[in-house]
């Protein structure tokens, strides 16, 4: 049975990608980006073992609570290509029928000229498809991208109609879930650069100090 490994689903995410949506997040990344606010997400042998049947499992309850799309990043989640493939497959297989019909979106650190050919087949299940390693020195506010080198790409006709009005679209604050767990505190969404130490510093002044952030490293186990 094909499994991947995920690092934690949500729903409703409304921070990345338009309406609400089912987010996954895969679970390892080889690319290491200076800044990266996600670093829980890098150690390959972390986070859950899932079968592809059950991540599907987790997309069509989504579905029945709503779900416009689903937004799939990480960690690098070409770094499976293969069972991402069979899972994106099967989330397209179960659009038939739905209205509105959800749509895809995947993040990938990668450039599209660095993916192999199972990458390529894999990221095209994509209707839209974010591409690019996360540059903390080239900020951006363009929705939906963490830094000015990566490009939101339209690759179908729903991603087309759906991200048209989204491509050059610059709010004033970016959007942002915040969202604590088990980990400590985490963050949904692409911020605007100075965010997350402002979003650190209010929580600590609230007395909600978070021992753990995704964007640091996590502090050594107490003895
Ligand atoms: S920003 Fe994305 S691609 Fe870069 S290290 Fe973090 S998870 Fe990996």
């Amino acid at each position: 049975m094909s499994t991947i490994r995920v690092s934690r689903t949500h729903f409703p995410v409304t921070a990345l990608g338009p309406g609400r949506r089912l987010g996954v997040w895969v679970q390892g990344c080889p690319l290491a980006c200076a800044g990266c606010m996600s670093l829980d997400t890098w150690d390959p042998g972390a986070g859950v073992e899932m079968a592809v049947a059950d991540l599907l499992e987790v997309w069509r309850e989504a579905v029945v609570a709503g779900a416009e799309g689903i937004t799939v990043s990480g960690g690098e989640p070409l770094a499976q290509p293969e069972p991402l493939r069979s899972f994106l497959a099967g989330v397209d297989r179960t659009r038939s029928g739905l209205e509105p019909v959800p749509d895809i979106m995947l993040y990938t650190g990668y450039e599209w000229n660095e993916l192999d050919d199972t990458q390529r087949e894999t990221a095209s299940l994509a209707d839209v498809l974010v591409t690019g390693r996360f540059e903390a020195a080239r900020p951006t506010g363009l929705i939906w991208r963490g830094s000015a080198n990566q490009r939101m790409v339209p690759q179908t006709d729903l991603g087309r109609r759906r991200y048209a009005a989204y491509l050059d679209h610059a709010p004033e604050h970016a959007p942002l879930q915040v969202r604590p767990d088990h980990t400590g505190i985490w963050v949904i969404g692409t911020p605007h650069r100075g965010t997350l130490p402002r979003l650190e510093r209010e929580l600590r002044r609230q007395g909600l100090g978070p021992e753990a952030v995704t964007w640091r490293p996590a502090p050594p186990p107490q003895a």
